[in-house]
């Protein structure tokens, strides 16, 4: 049986009429460039995300970046953020010009862990520190409740790379649901093509309750003009194509049912998982929800934090040659990621090296899983016991 990591195949059949037509009235309209589709999309992901501004850019690179400019981070500054994250999270922060700063992650949960961003923040006495940038990995929001504290204690703006997280959720400790990119200043999402909501090509956006700082970005995105052709301030072309917009507003539609099967799909993996000896005798980790904020303790696991699972990532031994053996037994996997961020070879010279053994650890045995939607249990039940053939091998 070939099971690939992602099949968005599977995903565009029922939509595919649908898109066509979407897209074709964009190119029959002769509006290329922003109008009623970005602006559609942007109403839209404001009203999921209960945020009252959005901005569509051109990736969630950008996003990001823009994010950054807004905020005014330029060279002598320094952004706290982790180093166990996609690689754009470290580059926008180069790319103004500024440093990156690492804390360790959290073992269980793989996101940036308050007690080591608190350390970091205690010691910078220059006040250098100007962002914080917290990922929402896998698609499961970092522990906001204690984050957002830190900035509010130390004055320094929050911006989510929420990239993997639209539509997770975190519960505060007044037990309500708070969904990610919405806690900072900004939150920045990408459609790119394997993200939940994704596109047929790359863009982004970057939410916010800040109507000043989104009137900045609007600007941004759009070489800083406003008027046309009057420049306050220097931005670039990080706008979003209508023809994205398109798309991802009919895609919008089945965002939640889409997180629901991702999130079903991940228990039955843990079931699986947990019916085999893999976890006691060779130390395989499922997925685990650690932010335990909501007044409820008798909520399960998943519970505590609405992940939706842009990746299932588990920790095993013995993880290079699993991957190997998956993959020549056709099941797609990925390594996300081998190598951290505090360990690219385009950061020798710049920053001291970091201690960050669990970043690294992650880094060296984790393993991502098929568990797009359309993944069947009978698939998922080969990958399993594939997995056990290897161990047993
Ligand atoms: C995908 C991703 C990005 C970048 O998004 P693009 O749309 O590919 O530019 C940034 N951060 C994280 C964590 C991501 O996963």
């Amino acid at each position: 049986m070939k099971i690939p990591l992602l099949d968005l195949g599977s995903q565009l059949l029922p939509l595919r009429d649908e898109i066509i037509t979407a897209v074709t009235n964009v190119v029959d309209s002769t509006t290329y460039i922003q109008g009623p589709e970005v602006l559609g999309l942007e109403q839209e992901i404001a009203q999921y995300c209960n945020v009252s501004t959005a901005t569509g850019v051109s990736s969630g690179t950008d996003a990001l970046l823009v994010a950054l400019m807004a905020l005014g981070i330029g060279p002598g500054d320094r952004v706290l953020t982790t180093s166990y994250s996609f690689f754009a999270t470290m580059g926008v922060i180069l790319r103004c010009g500024a440093l990156p700063v690492f804390a360790d992650i959290n073992e269980e949960s793989f996101n940036i862990d308050p007690v080591a961003m608190a350390a970091i923040l205690e010691a910078d006495t220059e006040k250098t520190i100007k962002a914080i940038i917290p990922v929402h990995l896998y698609g499961q929001c970092a522990d906001m409740e204690a984050i957002m504290a830190l900035g509010e204690q130390y004055g320094v703006p929050i911006v989510e790379d929420a990239a993997q997280a639209i539509g997770a959720e975190y519960p505060n400790s007044a037990g309500e649901w708070i969904r990610s990119g919405t806690m900072g200043i900004a939150g920045c999402f990408s459609f790119f093509p394997s993200k939940n909501l994704g596109g047929i090509g790359d863009g982004g956006m970057v939410v916010s309750n800040d109507s000043s700082f989104d009137k900045l970005l609007k600007m941004l995105r759009n070489h800083g003009a406003n008027p046309k052709y009057y420049h306050a301030m220097i931005g670039g072309n990080f706008r979003l194509d209508p023809i994205q917009a398109t798309v991802l507003r009919i895609k919008l539609k089945h965002l939640e049912k889409w997180h629901k099967a991702r999130r079903t799909n991940a228990a039955v993996y843990d079931r699986m998982f947990s019916e085999t000896t893999l976890i006691t005798d060779k130390n395989l980790t499922t997925p685990v929800a650690v932010y335990k904020n909501v007044a409820d303790t008798n909520l399960s696991g998943t519970e505590h934090n609405y992940h939706i699972y842009n990746q299932y990532v588990i920790r095993v031994e013995n993880r290079d040659a699993l991957l190997k053996w998956l993959r020549s037994h056709d099941i797609g996997c990925e390594i996300y990621y081998p190598l951290c961020l505090h360990e690219q070879e385009c950061l020798e010279g710049i920053i001291e090296r970091p201690s960050l053994p669990h970043a690294e650890k992650a880094a060296r045995t984790t393993i991502a899983l098929p568990i797009y939607p359309e993944l069947t249990e009978e698939m998922q039940k080969h990958i399993v016991d594939t997995i056990v053939a290897f161990y047993q091998g």
